[in-house]
Formats: C-alpha cells, structure tokens, sequence
C-alpha cells in the first residue's frame, strides 16, 4: 500500500469515506444512478454560481484534456477561429488540440510568469475580426500562476466573442462568478479541488452557446452536444459512464459543502499556501511567480543554489518521510513544485517543512566533509 501524501495537483489525496465509496459497482441504466449524475449536474451549477436557465453541465468520460478537447472541438466551427491565450504548458496543450482537429487558430503567447494582458487581448480581437472563441486557462498549473480571467472575459463580451475558460485545477478551491464573469464553457476534472478521483472532466456551458454548437463536433466520443443531449433527458450518460468515480465524486461535493463551501476550501488552500511559502522563503528557497500572482494551488520553487543538490534524491527523502512532491514544469529555470490541493493540512505543511529542513542540512553537511 502506497502510505505518502500527494502533494501533485491531481490526481490528489481524497479522504478515506471518498475512496470507500468506490466499493459498490453500481449499475448504470438504474434509475438511482442517473439520479446521482443528475444532482452533481445541479449541484456543480450550484457552485459555478449559474442557474438551468442560462447554463447547464456535461460530465465526460476521460481525464480533463478530454474535457478541454471536446469543448474546443465541439464548439469552434470550421468557418470560425480560436484565439489561445497561453502561458504555459495547458495553454500550449490547447493549441496542440486545435492543431489535431485542424482548427483555425492564433496564438497570443505569455511569458510563464506573467500572467496575460486583457488589452492584448482586446488588441487581437479587434485586429482580427475573423476571430470567433477565445481560449485561456485560469490556473496554470505549471508553474502555479492565478491568471486574471475576469479581465479577459471583459473584453471578450464586450466584442461578443465566446469565452472558454480551463478552471481545471482551480474550480471548486477558487471561488468563480461564471455567469457574472460572462465566462461560456469552464472546464475543470473530478481529481482537483472537488476532490474526487480520476475518470471524468465537468464542462459548465452556457445553455444557448451549447446548443448553437450542435452538429459542429469533429469527434464521436468527445460530442460535447451529444454528450448533453443524452444526458439531459434523464441523466444517462451516452457510453460507459465511471461509475465508482461518480459515486466518489458526488460524496466528495457533500464533504466539499460539510467543509464550508468554496470560501472555507480556498481559505484552507491559500492559507497552507502562504505558510509554506513563507517557511521556505526562511529556508533560502524563492517562489517562481512573485506574490501578486502566485495561486493557492501549486507553488513553484527554484533549485536551493548548492552544488550537492539532486531533485531525486531530494524526492526520495521527502516520499520515505511521507510526501509525493513534483518535479518543476517551467523552461527557463531548474524548479520543482509542491501543490497544496486536496486533504491536506497546516500540520502537513508544518511537517513537511521539517523534513526540508532536515534535508538542506543534510546536503550542506555532505559538502562540509
Ligand atoms: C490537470 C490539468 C489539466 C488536465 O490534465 P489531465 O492530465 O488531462 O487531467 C488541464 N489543464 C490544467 C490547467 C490542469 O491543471
């Protein structure tokens, strides 16, 4: 039995009453299980803070690319074009899928520590009018940057073009106005801050977008229409549906409302955020993105400047001592990266720390002899 931590922003650590929900195979045509997809449809409406009469929710199979993959090829036509915004590797992943789907694409690329601009954006728009959707991730989970998405979403309505959002390691531990934000299809996975296991992507759609997408999908399996329209009638998912990590993920939004909500998550991410941020900053150890716009999911951390330092070695101390940390995912710079999503707690922050203390003096005493 594996007995660490994760501290990977997803898959993540559940609590153990998600993880035992997953012992019952449960049928998937019966009337009780539609009912449970049914209410996690209400309930993710609940939290995007959007009502069934201007949005709805599709579950699909698949791990969260399948979710940023079915929106971006089910809902840019052949006649329309996608702008990207990226500032990393998920942003860079869109337009890997646009390429796929041969869809017509721009690009505005950012550097990956800045997050972009909103007049960029607004620049691109009105410089290419043929431009129809705009793209862009909110969490950037490689190398933990909050990209300002209210911003963005300003412009993109106020040209009246569709604005979809990747929110998939930030929906549910930061709380987003969806429908305020004017944002149309926001997409986040079943193993980030619900936290539930892997095996689905959610996409909050807004209602009338969805169904002007219909018959535009280049994809069977990932029809986003189609996906909705079979499950809308009765909550029947169109294939094989994962049935254990439903049942996981519908106990893990109860636990989420136990919790307090989105506001008592966030706080709990931001807080074990700061601290540990704050205690390696003591240690000699920087944040990649400065504090403005570091997110409370994933941190990033440069390499301590000593010759004796090994990312594996380090790695395999902290694992031995209870935690699963990251390698870094940024190309300018020697990082690696600790996420704080899931259940996790100060005093796992606390302990961890002490086991990165014991390390460096460990490496600085192995060049002292
Ligand atoms: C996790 C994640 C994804 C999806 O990755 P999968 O490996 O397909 O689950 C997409 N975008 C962001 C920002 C993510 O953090």
């Amino acid at each position: 039995m594996v007995n660490y931590k994760l501290l990977t922003p997803g898959p993540l650590t559940t609590t153990d009453t998600v993880k035992r929900e997953m012992l019952a195979d449960h049928c998937t045509w019966d009337d009780d299980y539609k009912q449970i997809t049914q209410k996690i449809r209400r309930e993710l409406l609940e939290l995007a803070h959007v009502t069934e009469k201007d949005y709805t929710v599709v579950l699909m199979q698949g791990s969260g690319s399948f979710g940023v993959e079915s929106v971006i090829t089910s809902v840019v036509g052949d006649d329309e074009k996608l702008l990207i915004v990226a500032n990393g590797a998920y942003g860079e992943r869109m337009v890997d899928i646009a390429k796929h789907a041969r869809i017509s694409y721009a690009l505005y690329e950012e550097e990956y520590d800045k997050i972009p601009s909103a007049g960029k954006v607004e620049e691109m728009l009105k410089n290419d009018p043929s431009i129809t959707h705009v793209a862009m991730v909110h969490s950037e989970t490689t190398s933990g940057i909050l990209n300002d998405i209210a911003s963005v979403a300003e412009v993109v309505k106020a040209a009246g073009k569709t604005m979809i959002v990747d929110a998939m390691s930030s929906f549910g531990g930061v709380d987003i106005e969806v429908g305020k934000l004017g944002i149309d299809f926001i997409i986040s996975s079943a193993n980030k801050c619900i936290q539930g296991v892997p095996g689905f992507s959610f996409i909050i759609c807004n209602r009338q977008k969805l169904m002007e997408s219909a018959g535009k999908a280049r994809s069977l399996s990932l029809d986003l229409y189609d996906q909705w329209k079979t499950m809308e009638k009765d909550g029947k998912w169109r294939f094989t549906s994962p049935t254990h990590t439903v049942l996981a993920f519908a106990k893990a939004i109860e636990e989420l409302k136990e919790e307090g909500g989105i506001p008592a998550r966030s706080k709990r991410y931001y807080d074990n955020n700061r601290l540990l941020i704050r205690k390696m900053k003591d240690m000699g150890i920087q944040a990649y993105i400065g504090e403005e716009h570091q997110g409370p999911i994933i941190t990033t951390f440069f390499y301590p400047e000593h010759h004796n330092f090994s990312f594996q070695e380090m790695y395999q101390f902290i694992k031995e001592r209870g935690y699963a940390i990251y390698p870094g995912k940024v190309t300018d710079a020697d990082t690696f990266r600790i996420g704080n999503i899931g259940e996790i707690y100060e005093e796992d922050i606390l302990k961890l720390c002490d086991i990165f203390e014991e390390f460096f003096a460990r490496m600085k005493k192995k060049k002292a002899s």
